[in-house]
């Protein structure tokens, strides 16, 4: 599986150089910044909703390869999706970041990348940082989220 893990680790650095829809979003009608104090690392993430639709999707912010690659391929996988499909892929991300994915997380298309960081368990929040900035942002909460 030695490959497979140094496909994954390209993914994620290529990501990490080079987020996609990494801006701020002017339409934005939701938003919310997240912290992970554990790495330091730090996003807005920015939606623009129409009624249950992700219309769009983007992010700022500084944090490490994992936290940076996490949100650049959130906002891939969320655009267009529906609040409820960002809900049950967050779970299933979850799953597979914390090792508690079924066998066959091959649903989770190119997030699948991210199945080594079950061995890490530190590097768990950095992986679910802006999954969790973008749940609070679909719920419209003002204040910031910590992953502590
Ligand atoms: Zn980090």
């Amino acid at each position: 599986m030695a490959d497979l893990r140094d496909l994954y680790q390209e993914v994620i650095l290529e990501h990490s150089k080079q987020p996609r829809n990494y801006r701020a979003l002017e339409a934005a009608n939701h938003r919310a910044e997240g912290y992970n104090p554990l790495c330091g690392d730090r996003f807005t993430v920015f939606l623009r909703m129409e009624g249950e639709a992700i219309r769009d999707i983007s992010f700022q912010g500084s944090g490490c390869a994992i936290s940076k690659a996490s949100a650049s391929m959130m906002t891939q996988a969320l655009k267009g999706k529906s609040r409820q499909d960002a809900e049950r892929l967050f779970g299933k991300f979850h799953d597979l970041v914390t090792g508690h994915a079924p066998a066959g997380a091959e649903d989770l298309g190119k997030l699948a990348v991210f199945s080594g960081v079950s061995e890490f368990p530190v590097r768990v929040k950095c992986a679910t940082l802006a999954w969790h900035t973008l749940q609070a942002a679909m719920e419209g909460k003002q204040e910031a989220v910590s992953t502590e």
